[in-house]
C-alpha cells in the first residue's frame, strides 16, 4: 500500500509531460535567481519585496499566480521563488490530478514552507478546486474517509506551504479559486533587447560563439519568447556544427530559420497560414475559433494560446466578439493591398 502510494505520489510530480531529454534541456538553460532572471522588471521588482517581507517575517510567500503565455518563464519563476525562500519545490499540473486522494497525497506530503507548484492550473478538475481551497485557506484538508453509509469527514492538518499556479488562461479559472491567490503576476512579452540578452546568455552556457548581427536576427525570430530564443540558439547551433563553422554568421542564421519556415519576424507557416485564410479565405470577415481550428487542423486551444497572443501584440489580428479579423498590418505580410 505504502509503495503503491508512493509510486502515485511520483507520478503527480513528475508530472510533466514533455520527454526527459527536452525537459533536460530546458533546465540547464533555466535562471536559478531573479538576478540572473532577465526582463520582466516590474513583476521582479514586486516579487522581490513580498519575498523579503516574507523572509523576515519568517512566513510563505502567499499563494502566487503567474499568468501568461508559453514560455515566457512562470515555471523558472516558481523555481527561482523556491531558491529564494530557501524551500523545497514540488511540481505537478492541473490535468495530471485525478482525485481527491491524488491532491491529499500531495499536499500531505508537503513540508513546512514548501512550494507546491501547479502547471496548468486552470486544467484543475472543478471538484478537487474545493479541496484546494482549505488548503490554501486555512492549511486544511477536509476529505471523506470511507464509501457508502460508512464514509466520514476527517479534516487534517497541513503544514503552511506556498502555492504556485501557472495558467496561459486565467480567464478559465473559477473565480474563488483566482481569489485565493493572494499574488496575481502577469507575464508579459519579452522585449528586443531582452531577447538578445537572454540569447547571449544561453550562447555562453551552451559554449557557442554568435555574431553579433545574428543574434539580433536570432532575437528578432523568436516571437519575444524566452523558450523559442533557445530553441534556436540550439538549432544554429546544429547549423553551425554541421556547417563547419566556429562562430555562428547571419548566413548560418537565415538557412537555420529558412529551413524551420521561420520569417524574420518570427512567424512559422502557421502563422501564415492563419493570416492567410483571415485574408483570402474570408476576405477579412470575422472567423470563429473553431472555424480557424477545423481550415488549419490544430487544436482551438493551441490557436488561442500559442499562436494567438503574439499575433495579437504584434498587431497581425484582433479578436473581436463576432471572431478574429485580419489587421492591415497582416494584409501587408501577406502581400496583399491594405485592408
Ligand atoms: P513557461 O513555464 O512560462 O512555459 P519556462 O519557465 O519553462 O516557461 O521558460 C522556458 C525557458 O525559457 C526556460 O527553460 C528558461 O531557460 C527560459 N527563460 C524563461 N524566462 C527567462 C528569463 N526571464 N530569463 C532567461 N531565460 C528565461
Amino acid at each position: 500500500m505504502a509503495v503503491q502510494r508512493a509510486k502515485r505520489q511520483a507520478e503527480l510530480t513528475d508530472a510533466k509531460q514533455a520527454p526527459l531529454d527536452y525537459e533536460n534541456a530546458e533546465n540547464s538553460l533555466r535562471p536559478t535567481s531573479l538576478h540572473e532572471y532577465i526582463g520582466q522588471t516590474r513583476l521582479k521588482r514586486h516579487l522581490m519585496v513580498h519575498i523579503q517581507a516574507a523572509c523576515t517575517r519568517k512566513e510563505p510567500l502567499g499563494h502566487t499566480l503567474l499568468h501568461g503565455p508559453p514560455g515566457l518563464g512562470k515555471t523558472t519563476l516558481a523555481y527561482i521563488i523556491a531558491q529564494e525562500m530557501r524551500a523545497q519545490i514540488r511540481i505537478t499540473s492541473g490535468p495530471v490530478i485525478e482525485k481527491p486522494g491524488d491532491l491529499a497525497s500531495l499536499l500531505t506530503s508537503l513540508q513546512k514552507g514548501d512550494v507546491l507548484f501547479v502547471d496548468e492550473i486552470h486544467r484543475l478538475r472543478p471538484h478537487l478546486e474545493e479541496v484546494l481551497y482549505g488548503a490554501m485557506e486555512d492549511s486544511v484538508l477536509d476529505i471523506m474517509i470511507g464509501k457508502g453509509p460508512s464514509a466520514r469527514p476527517v479534516r487534517l492538518q497541513l503544514q503552511p506551504f506556498t502555492l504556485v499556479g501557472a495558467t496561459t488562461k486565467a480567464g478559465a479559472m473559477s473565480a474563488p479559486l483566482r481569489d485565493r491567490f493572494l499574488h496575481h503576476f502577469k507575464l508579459g512579452f519579452y522585449e528586443l533587447p531582452e531577447v538578445r540578452q537572454i540569447i547571449n546568455r544561453s550562447a555562453r552556457i551552451l559554449e557557442v560563439r554568435i555574431e553579433n548581427q545574428a543574434t539580433h536576427l536570432l532575437a528578432q525570430a523568436s516571437r519575444a519568447t524566452p523558450r523559442i530564443a533557445n530553441r534556436l540558439v540550439r538549432a544554429v547551433r546544429d547549423f553551425a556544427l554541421v556547417q563547419k563553422q566556429d562562430v555562428v554568421t547571419i548566413s548560418c542564421v537565415k538557412d537555420a530559420l529558412q529551413s524551420l519556415e521561420i520569417d524574420d519576424e518570427g512567424l512559422d507557416a502557421t502563422d501564415r497560414a492563419l493570416l492567410r485564410v483571415l485574408v483570402t479565405d474570408f476576405n477579412g470577415n470575422p472567423v470563429g475559433l473553431s472555424t480557424l481550428a477545423a481550415i488549419l487542423a490544430e487544436e482551438q486551444g493551441t490557436i488561442e494560446d500559442v499562436y494567438e497572443p503574439y499575433l495579437i501584440q504584434q498587431g497581425f489580428i484582433q479578436r473581436t466578439p463576432k471572431g478574429r479579423i485580419a489587421t492591415r498590418k497582416a494584409y501587408e505580410k501577406i502581400g496583399m493591398v491594405g485592408s
